[in-house]
């Protein structure tokens, strides 16, 4: 070409993404030229009914409420607008997405939309309750590079330098969505990490966990690393967790779970919030460990919960009170936060927060009284122990799980039907389409998928 030639060159137009994160925490959406956001701002793009009820397995659930049928819109929430940069690969196009509220096309909310079910709880918390909700969730997960890297030890500095280039574009990266991170650390397990930010209120604590989830594998993607935040990658590998913390405050923003003068410092308000939490624990795992390999994790003696307690210095407590530090008279009540930790990432973020919130509700109204508060490992005490401390055994499997969903009474009933219909049509698939797989196998497979 010579230096005259003007013709004109065609260049990459930047796009956005409206997305929603559906029922079984997958990112889903449709892009267009970001110089026209103004077009799709307030009617957004148009969406499928039956998409809700895809599967892991990618297959649509075959009795699912919507078939062929209908028509729906992504409303994009502007204020949740992700911009981050190309990073690693300097030609990787800039990420650009906005999380989306599914609805109808006149505008009505749609009764399958984990973001607006969400949504609908925190409202409820603040008019009913006057309280609003402030969380973040913890991912652990596993990153390998091809060829495999030598194996280090667990927590060291070593295993942190062998991944310290990713570390520093992801936090980078994280920061620039506006995401706050706070550590990225190596794990227990081989090539294990994990990786914490800072709470946030309300239904921007479960989109900022889909950030997270979806920057860290950007950038993996973008350095050719290969990142899995499944429950469990491998039959020995040691177990990934999403750890949900919660805090309450009042509508001025005062932390309200804390009371100095309880023993455990937990306040009256947070003791039946707990209670309502651990009484429909076996219920909520139908939610926050949705796949068959959740079970995998939901093991004795894994730091993940086997049964539905609370503890104070208990990794193996479901429902942990996390420590507060008063070092430099740091003021204890508000870093005074709850920990659920019966949650993966094969969770739909927003369905499992608003799940616990509701329990946590039911648990405030229903003034249920607060048992099974332990810092013994559940696992280690006799059934009569157990049975006397009021601790009960969680699922063991994913239909154990959605049974005692279906049984779960104020639960069952304070979730949309059309939402508990599809959920319940996909799973019922999924249990069908995995059965046959070996526990290696299910472990495999759901390490490609999440
Ligand atoms: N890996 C554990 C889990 O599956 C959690 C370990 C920890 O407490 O950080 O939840
Ligand atoms: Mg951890």
């Amino acid at each position: 070409m010579s230096r005259l030639d003007t013709t004109p060159r065609l260049s990459p137009l930047p796009l956005t993404t409206l997305v929603s994160t559906d029922l079984i925490g997958v990112t889903r959406g449709r892009s267009f030229p970001s110089d026209e956001l103004a077009h799709y701002a307030s009617a957004g793009c148009g969406w499928v009914p039956a998409n809700s009820a895809l599967t892991p397995q990618d297959i649509i659930a075959a009795s699912n409420p919507w078939g062929a049928h209908g028509d729906l819109r992504l409303i994009p929430d502007l204020s949740s607008r992700v911009t981050v940069d190309n990073g690693p690969d300097s030609e990787a196009p800039a990420l650009d997405f906005i999380h989306c509220d599914v609805r109808e096309t006149d505008g009505r909310p749609w009764g399958a939309c984990p973001r607006t079910l969400l949504q609908d709880e925190v409202e409820r918390y603040r008019t009913a309750l006057g309280l609003q909700v402030y969380a973040a969730f913890e991912h652990e997960f596993n990153l390998n590079a091809t060829p495999a890297l030598p194996d280090r030890l667990a927590f060291s500095l070593q295993a942190q330098r062998q991944q310290a280039g990713f570390a520093g574009w992801l936090l980078g990266a994280l920061r620039a969505g506006g995401v706050e991170p706070e550590m990225f650390l190596p794990e227990y397990g081989k090539h294990q990490y994990e990786i914490t930010c800072r709470p946030s209120l309300g239904v921007a604590a479960a989109d900022r966990a889909v950030n997270v989830r979806e920057i860290s594998r950007e950038i993996a993607r973008q350095m050719g690393l290969d990142l899995s935040f499944a429950p469990k990658t491998a039959e020995n590998a040691v177990c990934n967790g999403v750890h949900l913390h919660l805090s309450l405050q009042d509508l001025s923003g005062d932390p309200v779970l804390h009371d100095a003068a309880s023993a455990n410092g937990l306040s009256s308000l947070g003791r039946h919030w707990a209670a309502g939490v651990l009484h429909y624990l076996p219920a909520l795992c139908a939610f926050t460990a949705p796949t068959p390999v959740s079970y995998e994790r939901l093991q004795p003696h894994h730091w993940s919960a086997s049964h539905a307690c609370l503890g104070q210095r208990n990794r193996e407590a479901a429902l942990r009170i996390c420590p507060t530090v008063s070092l430099g008279g740091k003021p204890v009540a508000n870093q005074y936060n709850l920990e659920f930790r019966a949650v993966d990432a094969t969770a739909s973020p927003h369905l499992a927060m608003a799940a616990v919130l509701i329990a946590g509700r039911l648990g405030i109204e229903q003034c249920l009284p607060l048992n099974a508060v332990t810092d013994e490992i559940p696992d280690e005490l006799d059934e009569a122990q157990r049975r006397e401390r009021g601790i009960i055994a969680l699922p063991t499997t994913l239909a154990q799980a959605l049974d005692c969903l279906r049984h779960s009474g104020a639960l069952f009933e304070a979730l949309p039907r059309p939402l508990v219909e599809t959920y319940f049509a996909l799973k019922a698939q999924e249990l069908a389409l995995t059965e046959a797989l070996s526990p290696a196998e299910r472990c495999e497979h759901y390490a490609r998928i999440y």
